[in-house]
Order: C-alpha cells, then sequence, then structure tokens
C-alpha cells in the first residue's frame, strides 16, 4: 500500500500556486496567478459516465499530467467491460478545502489530481470498500485509494507518481508511425534521428562537442 504524498511532494511535481478563500461556497477557494490555466486541462472520457445528479460527464477538468493516467484507468475498466462499477463520476479539479472546510489544508482536487467516484455510496469516513477491479485499475496508474487511510475516503483516488515517467507518446509524421518519444513536464522527448530523418534531413552526432546537428536538405537551395 502506497500513502498519499506529501503536500511539498504535490507542488513539487504539479505546481505552486497562490490562492484565497471564497466567501462561498464555504471551503471554495480562489486560485491566482496563471497556474490554472497553464495546468488545467480538459478530456474527454472515453466512457459514458453520469455525475451524482444523472447528468452526463463529456468532460473532465483536470492536471495535464494525471490526464494520460485517468483516461488510461478510465479505458481499462471499459476494455474489460466493468464501465458500470462507476455508478457516478463526481469530479476531479474542484478548488477548495480538504471537505470544503476552511480549517483544513487544500484538497488535491484543487490541484486537478485526485477524482472522486461513487460518492453517494461511498463516502468520506465510510469503511465500506469499493469493487477491488476498480480499484486495481486505478491503482495501476499510479493513483491510491483513499479507502486504505485511517480516515477512509473511499470516494477518492488521488496521484502518487511523478505520471510524465510513466506517459508514452506515438510520434506520428502525418498518419505514418515514425517513432515513439514521452511527455516530459509537458515537453515531448523523442529521438532525434528518427524524427529528423522522417522529415528527410540528415542528423550529425558531434559527440565530443556535445551537439547533435540536424541538417536541414532544404537550406541553401
Ligand atoms: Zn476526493
Amino acid at each position: 500500500m502506497k500513502p498519499p504524498r506529501d503536500r511539498r511532494w504535490v507542488e513539487r511535481t504539479f505546481g505552486r500556486f497562490a490562492w484565497r478563500d471564497r466567501r462561498r461556497p464555504r471551503g471554495a477557494i480562489e486560485i491566482l496567478g496563471e497556474w490554472e490555466g497553464e495546468n488545467i486541462v480538459a478530456m474527454r472520457p472515453p466512457l459514458a459516465l453520469t455525475d451524482g445528479r444523472g447528468r452526463p460527464v463529456n468532460r473532465i477538468r483536470c492536471h495535464r499530467l494525471i490526464a494520460a493516467p485517468l483516461q488510461r484507468a478510465l479505458e481499462e475498466l471499459a476494455e474489460a467491460g466493468l464501465s458500470h462499477l462507476i455508478n457516478t463520476f463526481d469530479g476531479c479539479f474542484v478548488a477548495r478545502h480538504m471537505c470544503w472546510n476552511p480549517r483544513l489544508p487544500l484538497s488535491r482536487h484543487s490541484w486537478g489530481i485526485a477524482v472522486d467516484v461513487n460518492a453517494r455510496l461511498f463516502p468520506y469516513g465510510s469503511h465500506e470498500k469499493q469493487d477491488g477491479r476498480l480499484v486495481r485499475a486505478f491503482e495501476r496508474q499510479g493513483f491510491v485509494w483513499g479507502g486504505r487511510w485511517r480516515t477512509p475516503d473511499p470516494m477518492h483516488f488521488e496521484m502518487a507518481e511523478v505520471p510524465d515517467m510513466r506517459q508514452r507518446v506515438r510520434i506520428l509524421l502525418d498518419d505514418e508511425h515514425v517513432s515513439d518519444g514521452r511527455l516530459e513536464e509537458g515537453t515531448v522527448v523523442a529521438p532525434v534521428r528518427k524524427v529528423a530523418e522522417a522529415l528527410g534531413c540528415l542528423v550529425e552526432a558531434r559527440l565530443e562537442e556535445g551537439e547533435v546537428v540536424i541538417h536541414s536538405m532544404t537550406r541553401g537551395e
């Protein structure tokens, strides 16, 4: 069992922001500055989800670094025929204090790195256990499950790994697969030679100088 990460790890991994309390709803905060625009993205869930009022959830706002692992966890459930294990999807990015209590620290939902699932059936403090297949689908993608905590929060799953390291991307030139890379801090890292040659360039490695030169074939024509 993995423990939740501390606040310093969360800030180091997902960023820091300034904030102030909102008057209402009580316990909500306002995030100041650029952080939200730079980090919170909208993803389309790969399966049909509804919220606690029965409304469809067509997009999930979450931290850019958890979009891929969250997508994979949901895809895995859908592919295994387990979509029904998510009765309601009860939110991800919500800028607020824990338990909507202004005296408590900020919730991980404020970073968009936690999701609540089946909130009505598995409320905060309940010792009810979510289906193990649902829990494992999230844990495999680096989330920890709040149902294992001393004060259990069984609706709650939050990211506890540096998801960048896990995020692979396929690189296509037009529609053809060129190579595989990975996403680090929002930047794609990819094999230079494969990508450059696919674009019709020549690559020269000047290892003693610590340089890789891409010769664009059109230059100087
Ligand atoms: Zn939660």
